[in-house]
């Protein structure tokens, strides 16, 4: 590879997931990297707060130890078994009115009751598919044609499997509690869910990116936080080839850029220059919402999630908001991270409450604390919530993930652009997950390296 001189330096904006397996795997090539990250820390969705010197992630999120790219690079950044932490199998349910518990494993669903008759070996069948098929397999298959909903219904599971176990799960991990997304990535995802483990990383989520960042600056590159790039500089005469980004009005010469921003930054970005492929990235939202609490008494045990599985109001969709027939102000997922994360703080806990909201604007979060509030009155009848809960922190997330209804994936843009040696990466150019935005870091770290292969030394 021919990565000498500053004219061949690459460039990589945005330092998530995506842009730092772009400059790990272009690093560990030879080639000479720059990233510039907008914000103050790396990690963009994936960063971790600091809540009293503890970590606390800033939106519910697990990863699957199946992620095949994922698993590569956590290897090759130094990360073992021993920094992660396990979930329980499983999930526990709340509907409103009682509790329910489903393992993950065909013994433990047998007792999860709403399940019905035949649920049980409908579950074993999808998941005997999904384990033998390869993860490409699934995500091309032709089940990506239809709504998840529709291809459960079609597999003949139960209302009840389908509102106590499907949609509070599911809704929370695409971020669509309609079941819009295609079930080709329903699929893959119940693949990695059945193959491997859900885990949290012993320091949150943000670790991953700061190992990887180390590990880029390691091998010689350099990652810089801060850095917001407000433009792409191309020749004056030739729109079609890049020669650097602009940075607080100064220029950074590239020799190529890569693009691994999330879908609203990168259209920004790509804006006149590669007009097709700024359209392509005109994807619809899936906003989440978290409400960061500490608890100076513990509210539940155990490293499981709790799923809020009470009936959604009808024609309650995606979106759940203002318009869709139901109130956007729900939490949908509690999770008491602390139990993961630091087992031994006693008493004391951190938790996260997840809202879904779809392409509603964000909910407003006294009203959603307030909501959290009632909920843990239903819950845990006695806890005193109101006594023992700070709410620390609000975040929202308006593009925590886009929506992947099918044929959206179909349409997405690869690592190419309309310009020569612009390429883009990030889970919008694939699917929205932890596994999405490293596997096109992979792939756009190719596509560059076979760019800088053809181009002449920098000695001629
Ligand atoms: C609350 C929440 C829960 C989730 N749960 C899960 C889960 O359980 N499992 C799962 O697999 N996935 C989950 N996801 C999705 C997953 O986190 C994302 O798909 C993944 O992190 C996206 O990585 P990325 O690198 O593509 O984009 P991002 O993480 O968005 O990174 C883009 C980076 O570019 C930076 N940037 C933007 N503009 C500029 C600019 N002009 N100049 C410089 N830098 C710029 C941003 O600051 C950001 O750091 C969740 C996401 C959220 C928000």
């Amino acid at each position: 590879m021919s990565a000498s001189g500053p004219d061949m330096q690459v460039i990589v904006v945005g330092a998530g997931l995506a842009g730092l397996s772009t400059a790990l795997r272009l690093s560990e090539a030879g080639a000479s990297v720059l990233v510039l990250e907008a914000e103050a820390q790396v990690g963009g969705r994936a960063r971790t707060l600091d809540v009293a010197g503890e970590p606390v992630d800033r939106g519910f999120q697990s990863l699957f130890t199946a992620y095949p790219a994922t698993a590569r690079m956590l290897d090759d950044i130094g990360l073992r078994k021993r920094d992660f932490v396990a979930f329980d199998r499983g999930a526990v349910v709340h509907d409103g009115t009682r509790w329910s518990r489903m393992g993950t494993s065909p013994r433990g669903t047998l007792g999860f009751e709403w399940f019905g008759a035949g649920d049980v070996a409908r579950l074993a069948r999808l998941g005997a598919e999904v384990a033998g098929a390869p993860v490409n397999a699934l995500l091309s298959g032709d089940e990506r044609q239809l709504q998840t909903i529709e291809y459960l219904m079609g597999m003949g599971f139960s209302d009840g499997a389908i509102e106590g176990f499907f949609r509070p799960l599911f809704g929370v991990v695409t971020a669509d509690r309609a079941l819009g997304s295609d079930a080709g990535y329903f699929r893959f995802l119940m693949k990695m869910l059945l193959r491997g483990r859900a885990v949290i990383p012993v320091e949150g989520h943000g670790m991953i990116a700061s190992w990887a960042a180390a590990r880029v600056e390691q091998l010689g590159g350099e990652v810089r936080c801060g850095a917001r790039v407000q433009e792409i500089v191309t020749e004056a005469d030739d729109r079609g080839t890049a020669v650097g980004v602009r940075v607080d009005g100064e220029v950074l010469p590239a020799g190529c850029v890569v693009v691994a921003t999330e879908a609203p930054a990168a259209r920004a970005l790509l804006g006149d220059l590669d007009r097709q492929t700024a359209r392509a990235l005109d994807l619809e939202r899936r906003g989440v919402t978290t409400l960061v609490y500490s608890l100076s008494s513990s509210f539940h045990s155990g490293r499981t999630i709790v799923l809020n599985g009470a009936p959604l109001a009808p024609g309650a969709g995606a979106g759940a908001g203002a318009g869709a027939g139901e109130s956007a102000v729900r939490i949908d997922l509690v999770c008491q991270e602390s139990n993961l994360l630091r087992p031994g703080m006693g008493e004391g806990a951190r938790l996260l409450a997840t809202c879904v909201h779809g392409d509603a604007g964000s909910p407003d979060g006294g009203a959603l604390a307030a909501e959290m509030e009632r909920l843990a009155g239903a819950w845990n009848p006695g806890f005193p919530w109101a006594r023992v809960a700070t709410l620390e922190d609000v975040v929202v997330h308006p593009w925590a993930q886009f929506a992947v209804p099918p044929g959206v994936r179909d349409d997405l843009p690869d690592a190419a652009t309309g310009l020569e040696n612009v390429f883009l990466a990030g889970d919008v150019t694939m699917h929205p997950s932890i596994e999405g935005a490293v596997a096109s870091g992979e792939r756009a770290a190719k596509v560059v390296a076979g760019y800088l292969a053809r181009q002449p030394s920098a000695g001629g």
